[in-house]
């Protein structure tokens, strides 16, 4: 609630992305849903947004289940879509069937073959199949990726379909290829950064490098690049 006020007062351009296992997923699907309503809710009387982010398949349909349960009652609620889930193409689908407006992300969770892509290149080909769908749903999505091949294909598909630069936004970890987060928005690209913030940064953190040790060599690479 306090950062929507804040972000309300400061008059800021900038929207509220949160877990529903930090909404209280683990006690109970409806405990979630009443405390992300409650967020919902407020935002949107302050004319903002709050979009789910997606967690490990072990609930990803609860996630969907919350988010249309809310979105049936409130547009202003948006939903992660992870390119790397064999569903997600029907999970896109349905979404933009009520207009949901989605993040396109690759997946961040180590996932098994049952339920997802393993090769990069599986993961890569969804992810352009997916954003095209986005891109020509007349939504305004963002595109999460730090990928230059994933990015010059959105631009690409983008100046291909006459698709205007503001349909749509990339979105950036915070201090990732800060480098094309600048060229992007000197290019005249809607770039979104994400910030993790509050005082739990630390196990925030930690949990991110277990959940993808390649991240602490992302970090590392990343540090000497910018
Ligand atoms: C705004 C945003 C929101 C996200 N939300 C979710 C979510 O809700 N659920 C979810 O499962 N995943 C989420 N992710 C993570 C995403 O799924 C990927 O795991 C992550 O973005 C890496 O994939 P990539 O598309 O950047 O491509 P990759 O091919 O994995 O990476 C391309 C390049 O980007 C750089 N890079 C990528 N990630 C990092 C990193 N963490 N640290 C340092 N350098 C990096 C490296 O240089 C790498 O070579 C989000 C990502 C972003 C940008």
């Amino acid at each position: 609630m306090t950062i929507f006020d804040r972000i309300s007062r400061e008059k800021l351009n900038a929207n509220v992305s949160i877990k529903p296992t930090q909404m209280g997923l683990g006690l109970g699907y409806y405990v979630c849903k009443e405390n992300l309503e409650a967020l919902v809710v407020h935002a949107r009387k302050l004319d903002n947004f709050l979009r789910i982010d997606m967690e490990d398949s072990g609930v990803t349909q609860a996630t969907l289940d919350l988010f249309f349960g809310m979105h049936s009652a409130h547009e202003n609620v948006g939903i992660v879509i992870q390119a790397y889930l064999l569903r997600s193409e029907y999970d896109v689908r349905r979404v933009l069937d009520v207009k949901g407006r989605i993040r396109l992300c690759k997946g961040a969770y180590r996932e098994p073959r049952q339920v997802a892509y393993q090769r990069k290149r599986d993961v890569d080909q969804n992810f352009i199949r997916l954003m095209k769908l986005l891109l020509d749903s007349n939504i305004h999505h963002g595109i999460a990726t730090h990928d230059e091949n994933m990015i010059r294909a959105t631009i690409d598909y983008a100046r291909a379909n006459r698709i205007p630069k503001g349909a749509f936004e990339f979105q950036m970890l915070y201090g990732i290829r800060r480098d094309m987060q600048r060229q992007l928005v000197g290019d005249g690209y809607a770039v979104r950064i994400y910030v993790p913030y509050g005082s739990d940064w630390y196990p925030y953190n930690m949990r991110r490098l277990a959940e993808r040790p390649a991240n602490l060599f992302f970090l590392l690479k990343n540090l000497f690049r910018q």
